[in-house]
């Protein structure tokens, strides 16, 4: 959306404060996302109010999933804008900037379309680091999820296309593409009949090409779509991270099938063991769901073992949500909340005992850093002075903690790769001093 409205030429705002129009994206899967969407929109809602901005424009998936009730629910909004609608985003901000209301477009069916940005180098992260969306939508089933719902079939973007963006991304100083989508492992499955060879493997193979000094890191796998020939790019590439993000939902088959993952069941036995035979030094990412309906305290304990003996790098727990829609919703055997709640609690946990030994296992090795911003400086010139935040090829940017660096050399900048030395950290953070 930045880059049609770039392309269409409206500025972007530094901040919603010196903004004429506040277009807010939203997430909608779960509970918690909806309520910060809503927050979000309120909060803007009232600045207008206050006369702070002219129009407010909501987008994504709220819209998307709540087509007939968002207008109802947020009256001071000026504009919806589904999924399937976001290259209107120009004319929309044109319209509501006239005065003009709009309601959200389409006919309530799943999205299809796939968006390539006009500007193929913009990003919003923050730092040297960036996304890279390969695919759109699912083609899974799970019980739990809504998100083939909202975001329609699985659609793979053509290979050539995230080349080119890859290529704009690392000439604008990026050293970081995070591969991601809702299930990247699936990359060019739908393209098959068309174009053969279109996988996963071959497109790192093609980025892997790439000339310049960058990491690529998949994000968002499905376990029984990683194949051997994936793990072996991955093996021999230069630039992807010996890294994925796999999310298990649980271990145990019972609750697997109950989840319509049974597909997965398998490969969830060995994961950990088998990425790491074939990738040595594999970090591994995954994400769990507990109270899922017909969860026992026996299959929680299973999922407890598993994880104890699998030592994932790092780990997130969802606490089960019930969403309309969705084959897991209203059923009489979902356990209470504050059960979920309370073995999401046990689960994170036991994962701190994990991360805390790995982490004082880690003292004294050595990694490449990839230097986001300095942190802080007490005014005095010389090494020391400054701690970097860095970030290893262990840590995936927003979700696996961070690297404080000190002797970052004084002509270091943002951006940069330098070699260090672990020496501890705190928590999910790592610490460590740069090495000659
Ligand atoms: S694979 Fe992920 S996005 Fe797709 S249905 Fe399952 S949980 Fe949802």
């Amino acid at each position: 959306m930045a880059g049609v409205l770039l392309a269409e030429k409206l500025q972007l705002a530094p901040s919603p404060e010196e903004a004429d129009i506040i277009l807010i994206n939203t997430c909608a899967f779960i509970e918690d996302a909806r309520s910060e969407a809503a927050e979000a929109i309120l909060r803007a809602c009232r600045h207008k109010a206050a006369g702070g901005c002219r129009a407010v424009i909501v987008a994504g998936c709220l819209p998307q999933r709540y087509r007939d009730r968002v207008a109802q629910t947020f009256p001071d909004v000026d504009a919806f804008v589904g999924v399937d609608e976001l290259d209107q985003i120009a004319a929309i901000a044109r319209q509501v900037a006239a005065g003009r209301r709009r309601e959200v477009g389409g006919d309530g069916q799943a999205p299809t379309r796939l968006f390539a940005s006009p500007y193929p180098g913009l990003r919003f992260s923050g730092g040297p680091f960036a996304y890279l969306k390969v695919a759109e939508g699912c083609n899974h089933t799970c019980a739990f999820c809504a998100i083939p719902g909202i975001r329609g079939r699985y659609r793979s973007r053509p290979q050539v296309e995230l080349l080119t963006e890859a290529t704009a991304l690392v000439a604008s100083g990026v050293r970081e593409i995070n591969l991601i989508s809702q299930d990247t492992t699936s990359y060019g499955r739908d393209r098959r009949s068309s174009n053969a060879g279109v996988t996963l493997s071959a497109l790192l193979r093609t980025l892997d090409a790439l000339d310049g000094t960058f990491w690529l890191r998949v994000l968002y796998g499905y376990p029984s779509r990683v194949t051997d020939e994936l793990l072996a790019v991955m093996a021999a590439a230069r630039h992807v991270c010996a890294y994925l993000d796999l999310p298990i939902q649980h271990s145990h088959p019972e609750v697997l099938r109950g989840m319509l993952r049974a597909d997965a069941v398998r490969a969830v036995a060995d994961l950990p063991q088998r990425l790491r035979r074939a990738v040595p030094g594999m970090v591994l990412r995954t994400t769990c769901l507990v109270g899922f309906p017909g969860e026992t305290e026996a299959h929680f304990q299973h999922l407890l073992d598993y994880v104890a003996d699998a030592k994932f790098d790092h780990l997130g727990v969802f606490a089960f949500s019930p969403e309309e829609g969705t084959a897991a919703f209203g059923r009489a055997d979902t356990p209470p909340a504050e059960v979920a709640a309370e073995r999401r609690d046990r689960l994170l946990r036991l994962q701190r005992q994990v991360v805390d030994a790995r982490r004082r296992a880690l003292v004294g090795t050595r990694a490449e850093a990839l230097l986001l911003q300095p942190l802080r400086g007490d005014g005095r010139k010389g090494p020391g002075d400054v701690i970097w935040l860095a970030r290893l090829a262990r840590q995936a940017p927003e979700v696996d903690g961070v690297t404080h660096v000190k002797g970052v050399p004084d002509n270091a900048k943002p951006g940069q790769f330098i070699p260090v030395r672990l020496t501890g950290g705190r928590g999910y953070d790592l610490a460590a001093d740069a090495v000659a």
